[in-house]
């Protein structure tokens, strides 16, 4: 993948044809009604530095990072421009420039980039620690004292939005290697990648995601450490990063030891389809990457493709109503829209209504919440009015998304705004419905 726009392939800065059919559904273009602000005005930029005619400049940098990625305008473009390949590249080049660099940018992004989203372990110690901190009550002593005032400005602002470390990690509720019971088919061979943010915050939906396998006949191998996937190294202009962790991923889990390597976060999913493009210069991992791409399914995916199982119960006791938001990176960058709305249809006792602006960004965007909070703030405040609005009409009561990105950011919004909806992943009421099937059934055998 090129390192900068002039190595880019010329043909893919050229597929724009300036229809416009894009900007209606850019929301930065939405927000200013700038050009410069739309998919259209920033392949111009990029194409105007490629040519020469565009110096490095703070601007450059600016527009790229108020860029959110969330690649709806790659889903309504009718020429098939590749924006997503387009931004990393005009990303990477800005880190090449290095305009963009202060001791404290540097400092940070140095300490999660290249220590913590590189080292498993070190990540691991660096949940625990905050854990701690949490669970003994020094986070909610230091809120009551206002000791928050003493941290530099960004921190301040950034320290509500902490999310809740999980109880236990991925590796300490799933065992390596889980079977499925009896089953009369021969068992899908698959792989769990557990990411690295669900892997701390979410580990239950991973518990979730192999109850899930498991009910439909697949084994399911779940290496208790992994690295990063390296989406958040490609998407912040760090390709050899995203290189090195992508070659790291290959080697843990070789794609063809297995019938599916499965993701169920959309944000990592969107990126482990691109390991082909990000290693098609290296001989020694080119081949693995093709079968490795081949092998990618997001879990809603893979259960529509293999027909999963009906669950004979309802996930909760009374009927609920449903609604679903689409994380850009799962419905634009995977173009997986449909099947978890199917998944939930086909769960008894649920009941899915349509959201409105269902796959107009949130504002969570990677790390958009924190280098751009003015954007974010106003994406999460329409999100969480649309959602309240579905509660009012319709009585929703779940939101249903799959990304870990979309949850932090949409439970704390609907938090803050007193809403009672909860905020969970369609397969966590998958495998719910599955429990309490498995649970009548003990019960009737125990009558
Ligand atoms: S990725 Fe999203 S914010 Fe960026 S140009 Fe495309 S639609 Fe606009
Ligand atoms: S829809 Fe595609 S071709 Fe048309 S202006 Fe947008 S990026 Fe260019």
């Amino acid at each position: 993948m090129a390192a900068s726009l002039s190595d880019l392939d010329y043909s893919i800065l050229q597929q724009c044809m300036h229809c416009g059919m894009c900007l209606p559904t850019c929301p930065t273009y939405d927000a200013t009604k700038r050009e410069r602000n739309s998919p259209r005005g920033r392949i111009a930029l990029m194409r105007a530095v490629a040519d020469g005619d565009l110096q490095p400049s703070w601007e450059f940098a600016d527009e790229m990072s108020y860029c959110l990625g969330c690649l709806a305008c790659q889903t309504a473009c009718p020429a098939g421009v590749q924006y997503g390949q387009l931004l990393e590249t005009a990303r990477a080049q800005v880190e090449h420039w290095g305009i963009d660099k202060s001791p404290m940018r540097t400092f940070w992004r140095t300490l999660t980039l290249r220590v913590l989203f590189t080292s498993p372990w070190l990540l691991r110690l660096a949940g625990r620690l905050l854990r701690l901190y949490q669970q003994t009550g020094a986070q909610s002593l230091v809120r009551r004292l206002g000791l928050t005032r003493l941290l530099p400005a960004n921190l301040r602002r950034l320290e509500p939005q902490t999310p809740a470390i999980a109880t236990s990690f991925s590796h300490e509720i799933i065992k390596e290697n889980e079977q499925p019971s009896a089953t009369d088919q021969p068992a899908k061979r698959v792989a769990l990648l557990t990411g690295c943010v669900q892997d701390l915050v979410f580990s239950d939906i991973n518990r979730d995601t192999v109850d899930v396998l498991l009910a439909n006949g697949c084994s399911v191998h779940t290496p208790a450490s992994q690295p990063c996937c390296g989406s958040l190294h490609a998407h912040n202009g760090e390709h050899e990063l995203a290189a090195s962790l992508a070659r790291r991923m290959i080697d843990l889990l070789p794609p063809d030891d297995f019938d599916a390597i499965i993701t169920n976060a959309g944000g990592c999913g969107s990126h482990l389809r691109q390991y082909t493009a990000l290693l098609a210069d290296d001989p020694a991992y080119a081949d693995r990457a093709r079968s490795w791409d081949r092998k990618i399914r997001d879990i809603h995916e893979w259960l529509l493709e293999t027909g999963f199982r009906t669950p004979s119960a309802p996930p909760y006791e009374a009927p609920a109503t449903v609604t679903y938001h689409d994380s850009c990176h799962l419905a634009h960058g995977q173009k997986v829209a449909r099947q978890p709305r199917e998944l939930l249809r086909g769960i008894p006792g649920v009941e899915l209504v349509e959201l409105a602006e269902a796959s107009w960004c949130c504002g969570s965007a990677g790390v958009y919440n924190i280098t751009q909070p003015e954007q974010s703030a106003s994406l999460l405040a329409r999100k969480v009015s649309n959602i309240q609005k579905a509660a009012l009409k319709s009585g929703v009561t779940l939101l249903a998304q799959s990304n870990p990105g979309c949850h932090l950011q949409i439970q704390r919004g609907l938090r803050e705004a007193g809403i009672p909806v909860m905020v969970t992943q369609p397969v966590s009421i998958l495998a719910e419905a599955y429990r309490r099937e498995s649970k009548d059934r003990a019960g009737s055998q125990h009558s």
